[in-house]
């Protein structure tokens, strides 16, 4: 097939597991030199070696997404390394705290808010001054969680997160038209990757868990929940030439999941 981001400049935040780490070993199959970002040494050090192998370039930067100044310079460190930005997957994010609200504390509704939404704001912030001359394109990834389904109980701070990362992106995608950088919202449904590890239950949940018609996590189009895979698909779409008209979208990818 046609290389559709060939030689272009990436920045994935959450890349070494799930979705960022699908989506960088595409992006890179399809010729992108790929700035890998993310807190796991391990992971995202054997996503950069698997690129490297099949003749791509990456960049590993060990970044925190919620640190302002280690993400300013993992994008200067991609930007110096290549010359520009075109693609950002601004991915990174956690489940946290899982836990009814009255008892969510106030530290844990902050770290949740912090990694998905201010995550998500560093990111495009610091990515823009290396876009603006050239154009390019964004992409956050929300959940179904933030817009059209709620059955996660407990999930009240990630679906709040979730939630302003869509906002966010409608208001960056109509600022950053002047410079014909494209910004678009994705929104998987359960997708199988490490989410789990990110996620405290507390003993307290059981209180507010009410049945559910379907087990969570079911989707009548896959029987069971998507694959990174799938969902790279899907980013590598956004971030491709194809896609140059479509800008300010949420994309539900989620087998059907938030319609039951
Ligand atoms: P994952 O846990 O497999 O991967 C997430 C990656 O983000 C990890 O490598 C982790 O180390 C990294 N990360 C976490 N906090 C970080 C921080 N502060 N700074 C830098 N990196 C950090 O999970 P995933 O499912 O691939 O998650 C990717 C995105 O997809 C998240 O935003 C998540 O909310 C969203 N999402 C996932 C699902 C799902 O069912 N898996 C559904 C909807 C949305």
């Amino acid at each position: 097939g046609t290389l559709r981001v060939k030689d272009k400049i990436a920045v994935i935040t959450g890349a070494g597991s799930g979705i960022g780490r699908a989506t960088a070993l595409l992006l890179a199959k399809n010729g992108a030199k790929v700035c890998l970002i993310d807190l796991n040494n391990n992971r995202s050090e054997s996503v950069e070696k698997q690129i490297n192998q099949m003749g791509g370039e990456s960049l590993f930067v060990d970044t925190d997404v919620s640190d302002p100044q280690r993400v300013n310079q993992a994008i200067q460190s991609a930007a110096e390394k290549w010359g520009r930005v075109d693609i950002v997957f601004a991915n990174a994010g956690i489940n946290g705290i899982v836990s009814p609200i009255e008892d969510l504390t106030p530290e844990a509704w902050d770290h949740t808010l912090t990694t998905n939404l201010k995550g998500t704001f560093l990111t495009v912030k610091y990515a823009i001054p290396h876009m603006k001359k050239n154009g390019g394109s964004i992409i956050i990834t929300s959940s179904i969680n933030g817009s059209r389904s709620f059955s996660g109980f407990g999930m009240s701070a990630y679906s709040t997160s979730k939630a302003g990362q869509i906002a966010f992106a409608k208001m960056a995608a109509l600022e950053l038209a002047r410079y014909k950088i494209r910004v678009n919202v994705i929104c998987p449904g359960a997708i199988q990757t490490n989410i789990g590890e990110s996620t405290k239950a507390t003993p307290q949940l059981d209180k507010i868990k009410i049945p559910v018609k379907y087990p969570e996590g079911s989707q009548p189009l896959e029987h069971g929940p998507g694959q990174p895979e799938q969902v790279a698909d899907l980013v590598l779409f956004l971030a491709s030439q194809e896609s140059s008209h479509i800008s300010g979208t949420e994309i539900f990818i989620d087998g059907v999941e938030s319609l039951l």
